[in-house]
């Protein structure tokens, strides 16, 4: 049987794969069984953040791999405690809480808001809001934090204890917190999987100000934001907030499993000995890379991410068939006149490898992409896009 065929028949029905092999790349390039070269403009949905088999981070995880590959919880590692301390330095949060990916990262995220209100308001002081169009995982939790009513169809009972209210609607939050004990709220300030909707900024500081002021934790969830993904280090830092909690996974491993759970000041001792665990949390070897793709993440890179923002804006705008951009860095939407599957169809044909969120075209390409890497897949979009 082909390798087609072999998945077919023996992988779980959950994942609607293009007719496409991918075997090997290098960077933000890829080649199909044919030896066909692509484009990658998804990286395995925001995952190889410096692109396939980057040096680096290759490297990094070579070395760890010759020294030891796993050991428990109940032992110290080097990369563990060297990228914990590298996170907390570089956003202030003082705890991390390392687990696998990031619905597991939310799962800790929620566990910390429920702890801490329990502990400081009392036992029924329990419920996390969301927003509508959210997403925030798979798990019977965090489909339960998940905003999206398409996803809970047929899973029922979720997770008791979940509201969700309306993007930019603070007066919505406000109303549901004269009814409603809020232990935390928990937002993604550019909705990814919902479209790529960047949330607006006064919401997001009101948001941010009424959990201060009634001492409900605030958290972000960053599992796709994060990681110089927006070009900031995380996206809240686009917003002038200073969250409670950070949730994040995706592009931290640079293609390893691997979330991480920040905690701020306020809930830094919330989650004591016991409270929660995972038995690949904090990997050697995911830590190792994800230590390798952290260090990179400075000023220079940043900056490179927003200037090539501002490229694929300035290339796309008024061409035909593009309706409108979103997003921010290197996290792009794009708004075609025909459907997103369509042009994503004709892109594959093409040699470029893009993604959809709901009825965009979406754009997560390697942080490094060269400039002239990423100015021909744009032009192979605009192509596409075209009546
Ligand atoms: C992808 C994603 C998740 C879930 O991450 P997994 O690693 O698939 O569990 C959670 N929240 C956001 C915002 C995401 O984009």
């Amino acid at each position: 049987m082909s390798i087609k065929e072999l998945d077919n028949n023996y992988v779980a029905n959950t994942y609607k794969r293009f007719q496409v092999e991918i075997v090997s790349g290098k960077g933000s390039l890829v080649y199909d069984e044919t030896g066909k070269e692509y484009i990658d403009m998804g990286s395995g949905i925001g995952v190889t953040s410096f692109g396939i088999c980057d040096d680096e981070w290759k490297q990094a995880v070579i070395e760890q791999l010759g020294k030891v590959q796993h050991m428990s919880n109940l032992y110290y590692t080097q990369p563990c405690a060297e990228l914990a301390a590298m996170l907390c330095e570089k956003t202030g949060m003082k705890k991390v809480f390392f687990s696998n990916s990031g619905a597991e990262a939310n799962e800790c995220a929620i566990k910390v808001a429920r702890k801490y209100a329990a502990e400081k308001k009392g036992a029924d002081c329990y419920t996390i809001v969301t927003l509508v169009n959210s997403f925030h995982g798979r798990t019977l939790t965090t489909l339960a934090a998940t905003g999206q009513d398409h996803y809970h169809e047929l899973f029922q009972p979720l997770t008791p204890g979940f509201a969700h209210v309306n993007a930019g609607d603070l007066e919505e939050l406000k109303a549901l917190a004269k009814t409603t004990k809020i232990a935390g709220v928990l937002i993604e300030c550019i909705q990814g999987e919902g479209g790529v909707i960047p949330l607006d900024p006064e919401y997001v500081k009101g948001v941010d100000a009424f959990c201060k002021e009634n001492d409900i934790v605030m958290m972000v969830d960053e599992v796709q934001t994060g990681n110089g993904r927006t070009g900031e280090l995380y996206a809240y830092m686009n917003y002038g907030i200073q969250p409670d909690v950070v949730s994040t996974a995706k592009g931290i491993g640079g293609g390893l499993p691997l979330g991480a759970c920040l905690m701020g000041e306020k809930v830094q001792s919330v989650l004591g000995y016991g409270d929660h665990g995972s038995t690949f949390g904090g990997n050697p070897i995911a830590c190792a890379g994800a230590c390798s793709i952290i260090r990179r993440i400075n000023s220079d890179l940043l900056a490179d991410v927003k200037a090539k923002h501002d490229y694929v804006v300035k290339a796309l705008d008024g061409a035909e068939g593009i309706e409108g951009v979103t997003g921010m860095g290197l996290m792009i939407g794009i708004k075609t006149t025909k459907p997103a599957g369509e042009v994503l169809a004709a892109c594959i044909e093409k040699g470029v490898l893009c993604l959809t969120a709901k009825d965009k075209v979406r754009l997560l390409p390697a942080l490094n992409i060269p400039m002239d890497v990423l100015a021909k897949a744009i032009d192979i979009i605009k192509e596409c896009a075209k009546a």
